[in-house]
């Protein structure tokens, strides 16, 4: 039997010859699905008649398993993997060996096993745990049978943590389990998990396996850790040749971010990666939009500062402003798009340091629902602004603001006049302005009085939100007729917007 090996495990005797000798051999009956030619008839599946699948493999593998040919076996992707280290730090892995009863798990009532307080490590051999040479650490009696026994000197390896510190964060201070069970029945599973690709490799495993464990020892109620998870992109640097040469070469020249942190501070630095782009894509560092940022930073505290003390009332112009700015920063929150979110604090800082907003037109709340929404972002500034405007509660605490709608509504909207075939200008107009209003305001204009000497339209086009065309016959005789009588909504035969 050429080119057949362990783990091959369906053979088709109609499409090959050493098969068909195969079933022969065997007694395996042909099911005439092919013929000699080894061409194969299509037949519908069972599951395109409508059978899920699960009871065709079932009769195959029952048959095979029948006839004492094959037996079943789950082989698992995951592998063993080894999770003892030889190192002096990490979490011990509370574990005695007794030569009678073999390895025995601590008591937990002697949890946690704690490494011993030692100032030098004694040489041990190759390959052996620099734990193992303190001996009177390691000897202990054997929990079962009480006779002197070892510790297990090798350690947990350092993402154990990472696995099942999620769950602890919900409840830390708890003594009697890993959180509260209104707590775990409450919050998990966590609703995002963050990470980069090389998570779903190894941490996603990890994970994933650690909280089924948990669940299935009936210590968490539910067995998947994460409703979602997002891989963030990577951070890439053509003009930063920083790092060592064995990890410029595996993963490309880095950026060492405590660098800038020194210069230019947290909140830049955070806000410099979040305006880099949608964080599921790869971003090429640049120095220049740190500083960027880091000047943005600069102008808010002083656009800020400048206002505070200033503002007697709010208009409608910033209240509108606001609102729009706690609507794109929510919005850029649930959709992750967190770059849009610094470019509406840019556009609101900008109106801020304009003449756009007079100084008594923009009060405290404004100020104060902005260094809400920003404390996300650069939570140093927003603190230190908070502290600024006088208030003395904590800011993480305050809600997070809601827009209005309503006041989001367009009021206005903004239409191109023609005169003829010419576009001549483009003209604000209420909404709820009619027809006839929005024609007067158009014959009001400048531009339009110096190309019509104010005569009254002959024909007139109007798309609502969109254009207003001024017909004017070239024959003088043609120009007595009321606006009114001939104003109409037909479709313009040029569209500015086309
Ligand atoms: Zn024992």
């Amino acid at each position: 039997m050429p080119k057949i090996r362990f783990g091959a495990i369906l053979g088709m005797p109609e499409e090959n010859e050493a098969h068909r000798e195969f079933a022969h051999a065997l007694g395996i009956p042909l099911t005439g699905s092919g013929s000699a030619s080894g061409r194969r008839r299509r037949r519908p599946s069972r599951r395109r008649q409508g059978g899920d699948g699960s009871h065709e493999k079932k009769g195959l593998s029952g048959t095979l398993e029948s006839r004492g040919l094959t037996e079943p076996y789950i082989d698992y992707k995951l592998h063993d993997w080894v999770f003892d280290r030889q190192r002096f730090w990490g979490v011990p892995i509370p574990m005695v060996e007794c030569e009678d009863c073999g390895s025995v798990a601590v008591p937990e009532d002697q949890l946690p096993v704690k490494l011993p307080e030692v100032d030098q490590l004694k040489d041990v051999n190759d390959g052996e745990n620099p734990l193992s040479g303190f001996d009177e650490w390691i000897a202990v009696d054997c929990p079962a049978c009480k006779k002197p026994a070892r510790r297990c000197v090798d350690t947990m390896p350092d993402w154990i943590g990472s696995c099942w510190g999620h769950l602890r964060c919900l409840d830390p201070g708890y003594a009697n389990a890993i959180a509260q069970p209104n707590h775990l029945q409450r919050w998990t599973p966590a609703n995002l998990c963050v990470g980069g690709i090389e998570h779903a490799e190894l941490h996603l495993m990890y994970v994933r396996f650690v909280s089924h464990f948990l669940a299935d020892i009936g210590v968490t109620p539910r067995q998947e850790p994460y409703r979602r998870l997002f891989n963030q992109g990577r951070i890439r640097s053509q003009e930063s040749e920083l790092g060592s040469e064995e990890e410029v070469s595996r993963r490309g020249p880095r950026v060492i971010a405590s660098e800038y942190l020194d210069r230019y501070g947290a909140d830049a630095l955070r806000l410099h990666l979040l305006f880099m782009g949608p964080p599921q894509d790869h971003a090429e560092w640049s120095d220049e939009g740190l500083k960027g940022c880091a000047r943005f930073l600069q102008r808010t505290h002083e656009a800020i500062r400048g206002r505070i003390g200033q503002g007697k009332f709010v208009s409608r112009n910033v209240l509108v402003a606001k609102h729009r700015l706690i609507r794109r920063v929510s919005r850029a929150i649930r959709t992750y798009r967190l770059n849009k979110a610094v470019s509406a604090f840019m556009e609101f800082v900008k109106l801020l340091r304009s003449d756009e907003f007079s100084p008594e037109e923009v009060d405290k709340q404004t100020l104060k629902t902005f260094t809400i929404l920003l404390a996300p972002f650069a939570p140093h500034m927003a603190h230190e602004l908070w502290d600024q405007l006088g208030e003395s509660g904590e800011l993480t605490a305050e809600a997070w603001p809601e827009h209005s709608d309503e006041l989001l509504q367009p009021t206005e909207v903004e239409l191109a006049v023609f005169v003829n075939d010419s576009l001549v200008d483009r003209m604000t107009v209420e909404l709820e302005a009619t027809k006839n209003q929005v024609i007067d305001q158009a014959l009001e204009l400048s531009s339009v009085r110096n190309r019509t000497g104010g005569r009254s339209a002959d024909r007139v086009i109007h798309v609502p939100d969109r254009l207003l065309k001024l017909v004017f016959a070239s024959a003088e005789g043609e120009t007595g007729e009321s606006k009114d009588d001939v104003a109409s909504n037909e479709e313009p035969f040029f569209d500015p917007k086309a």
